[in-house]
């Protein structure tokens, strides 16, 4: 089987496996696991950030991220299909006790006319205060789109004019650097706060981050705490994330070439295939996922007439290319 389904799916390479037995680590709730205190230093410093909090799920990176701008009773701004918007079950609602407001986009980026327009200033007890504003980079319900650079350098000007907050959900932010070679510090600048996944294209087994100012972070650690989250020798997990920083960001471009060539082989524009994400629309999604799982293939339906197929870390090129043969006669 060739599994298409999605990038959290690769498992630890042996390497990697290697990486984590032999990790030194200590308590980490006492910040004496080594192995995580480098994990969290070398994210910073790669955001240029000062700095980082290891967690357990990008959801949990995502919650503790957005609460560090926006309390109860507040908004946080996105678009329509962003993972915290749709994803994480209303954690944001049900842990923080914030509100949000969507725009949509096409490819999931940032309408700076229409978020000047929703943006709503603290007028006391009349309105609900918009204290952050929150974008995806890349966005994957968009089909991994890339928002680019000078966007994101826009809406963080104008958050700044407004006295709000700007927090990045970079899941993937990895496979934009990769796609356009803007170094992860730039993608940090436009940002107050971020979390980032180490659990997807990069293939670690577990692992996300918050990487922020010390005094986010270290109100993170205390709400991860709260959250059930706070975790001991845990460096066995930190060390997979270290070898993926070491060895799996730059291999991102294979799996960016393997995703235009599905794209391709199953009638698709591969221009509009930024990185390792494909959208295709069929008339009955679940009739040509079960037809592809016949011949080898897994793909998921993501919506009654759309299937979303990933490329990653444990699909080589000969997978790749055997997977658009069968896209191909499908
Ligand atoms: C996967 C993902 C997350 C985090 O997911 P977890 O499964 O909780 O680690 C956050 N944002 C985006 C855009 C994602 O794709």
């Amino acid at each position: 089987m060739i599994d298409l389904r999605s990038d959290t799916l690769t498992r630890p390479t042996p390497a990697m496996r290697r990486a984590m037995a032999e990790a030194e680590v200590g308590d980490d709730v006492y910040g004496e696991d080594p192995t995580v205190r480098a994990l969290e230093e070398r994210l910073a410093a790669l955001f240029g950030k000062e700095a980082a909090l290891f967690t357990p799920t990008g959801s949990m990176a995502n919650v503790l991220a957005v609460r560090t701008l926006v309390g109860p009773g507040q908004e946080v701004l996105c678009e329509a299909r962003a993972h915290i918007a749709r994803a994480e079950l209303g954690a944001h609602a049900a842990y923080t006790g914030l509100t949000m407001r969507t725009w949509r986009d096409p490819r999931g980026g940032v309408d700076l006319p229409v978020v000047r327009e929703m943006f709503a200033p603290d007028m006391g007890p009349f309105f609900v205060p918009t204290t952050a504003i929150s974008v995806e980079n890349t966005h994957n319900f968009a089909g991994g789109a890339v928002t680019p650079l000078a966007h994101l350098q826009a809406l963080k000007e104008y958050a700044g004019s407004v006295g709000a907050g700007v927090h990045l959900d970079g899941a993937r932010i990895w496979n934009a650097h990769v796609a356009t070679g803007v170094p992860l510090a730039d993608w940090g600048a436009c940002a107050d706060v971020l979390a980032v996944c180490l659990s997807k294209g990069l293939g670690a087994p577990v692992g996300s981050a918050v990487v922020g100012t010390a005094d986010a972070v270290a109100e993170s650690r205390i709400w991860r705490k709260r959250m059930g989250g706070g975790m001991r020798q845990v460096g066995i997990l930190a060390a997979a994330g270290l070898h993926a920083l070491e060895h799996h960001v730059d291999r991102l471009a294979d799996d960016h070439a393997h995703a235009r060539l599905l794209a391709e082989a199953a009638g698709g524009d591969p221009d509009t295939v930024d990185t390792n994400i494909v959208v295709v629309e069929r008339e009955d999604a679940a009739a040509y996922v079960a037809a592809a799982r016949e011949q080898g293939v897994l793909i998921a339906p993501v919506g009654p007439t759309t299937v979303r197929l990933v490329t990653h870390l444990d699909v080589d090129r000969a997978g790749a290319e055997r997977a658009a043969a069968v896209l191909a006669r499908l």
